[in-house]
C-alpha cells in the first residue's frame, strides 16, 4: 500500500547513494578537469541525510527525503537542480502504483524543470544530455515493466553521459574553460546515468 516502504524505491536510492560515495573523486576530478571541481564535494554534502533502508518511508517519501537532503545540504547549481530532480519524483510518485508509466511521466516533468531552472539545451554538455534520453527512452517503454523500461533509460543516459566527451559546455562553470572540456565526459550527466543504472538494478534488471 501507499503507506508502506517500497523496497524497489529504497534500493535505488541506496544503490544510487553508494555509488556516487565511491566516486565523489572521481566526481571532482572531472569538474576539476573541466569546471571548478566541487561537483564530488557538492554530491557528497547533497546525500549527508539521504534516506536508505532504515528510513523505511513510502516511495514518494523516499525521493522527498532525498530532495530535502540535497536542497538542504548541497551548494551549487547541481545541488538546487538534483534538489528539484527529486523533488518531481516524489510529487510524480504521490498516489500512484510504482510502475514505468508513473516512472515516464515523474522523469519527464524532471527534465522540465531541470531546463526550467537552469536553461540548457541538450548538447550543451550538462546533467540534460543523459537526463533528456532517460525521459524519451521511459516514454518509448512506458507499457513495459518497471525493470525493462529502466534499463532503457539507463542505457540511454549512459551513452548520454559518454556523448558529453565530444562537447563545449555552454552553461555552468565548465562553460568557462571552453574547449578544454572536450574529452572529460560531464559530471553531472555521469551522475544521472548512475542514477538510472541504480534504478534498473534495484528493480531487477
Ligand atoms: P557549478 O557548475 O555551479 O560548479 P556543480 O559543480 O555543482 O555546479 O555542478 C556541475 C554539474 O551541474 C555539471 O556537470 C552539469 O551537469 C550540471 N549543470 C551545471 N549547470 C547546469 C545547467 N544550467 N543546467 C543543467 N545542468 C547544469
Ligand atoms: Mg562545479
Ligand atoms: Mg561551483
Amino acid at each position: 500500500g501507499e503507506g508502506e516502504p517500497d523496497p524497489v524505491i529504497t534500493a535505488w536510492i541506496t544503490g544510487f547513494t553508494e555509488r556516487v560515495r565511491d566516486a565523489v573523486d572521481e566526481l571532482t576530478e572531472l569538474d576539476r578537469r573541466a569546471g571548478d571541481g566541487d561537483f564530488g564535494v557538492t554530491m557528497e554534502a547533497g546525500l549527508r541525510d539521504a534516506p536508505d533502508a532504515s528510513s523505511a518511508l513510502p516511495a514518494a517519501a523516499m525521493f522527498a527525503a532525498l530532495s530535502r537532503s540535497f536542497l538542504e545540504n548541497a551548494g551549487g547549481t547541481s545541488g538546487a537542480l538534483f534538489g528539484a530532480v527529486f523533488h518531481r519524483l516524489a510529487d510524480g510518485l504521490a498516489g500512484r502504483d510504482v510502475d514505468a508509466d508513473t516512472m515516464a511521466d515523474a522523469v519527464r516533468g524532471a527534465l522540465e524543470i531541470v531546463v526550467r531552472l537552469g536553461g540548457a539545451a541538450p548538447g550543451d554538455r550538462t546533467m540534460v544530455d543523459a537526463l533528456a534520453p532517460a525521459a524519451d527512452a521511459l516514454h518509448d517503454a512506458r507499457a513495459e515493466t518497471l525493470a525493462a523500461a529502466l534499463t532503457a533509460a539507463a542505457d540511454t543516459a549512459a551513452r548520454g553521459a559518454q556523448d558529453t566527451a565530444g562537447m563545449t559546455a555552454r552553461r555552468g562553470r565548465a562553460s568557462y574553460v571552453g574547449d578544454a572540456a572536450r574529452d572529460v565526459v560531464d559530471p553531472g550527466a555521469l551522475a544521472v546515468a548512475w542514477f538510472f543504472a541504480a534504478g534498473a538494478d534495484a528493480a531487477g534488471r
